[in-house]
């Protein structure tokens, strides 16, 4: 069975034109949970060779559902110090 992708939220378009303000909202709790839960956890993650930085994906998302945060966001810094993650 196929889960749908959880859509990001993101700035209404009148309201982004007018400021510099972020345009992706990103998820809250729920939605990465629910979002994360569609990972399959593939034997051979194509996610991480075609991830530009190489962020071991596949681990970030079995971290995150797991509700391990604190793992997942170090997941994401081994190589990336920019990661688009409060
Ligand atoms: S995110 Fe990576 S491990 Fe998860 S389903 Fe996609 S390719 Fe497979």
């Amino acid at each position: 069975m196929k889960k749908e992708a959880v859509k990001v939220k993101e700035a209404e378009a009148l309201k982004r034109a007018g400021n510099f303000e972020e345009v992706v909202l990103g998820y809250n709790e729920e939605e990465a949970l629910t979002e994360a839960a569609r990972c399959l956890q593939c034997k051979n993650p194509t996610c991480i060779s075609g991830c530009p930085v190489g962020i071991d994906i596949k681990k970030f998302i079995g971290e995150l559902t797991k509700k391990d945060y604190k793992t997942a966001y170090f997941t994401i810094r081994e190589k990336n110090n920019f990661p688009s993650l409060l």
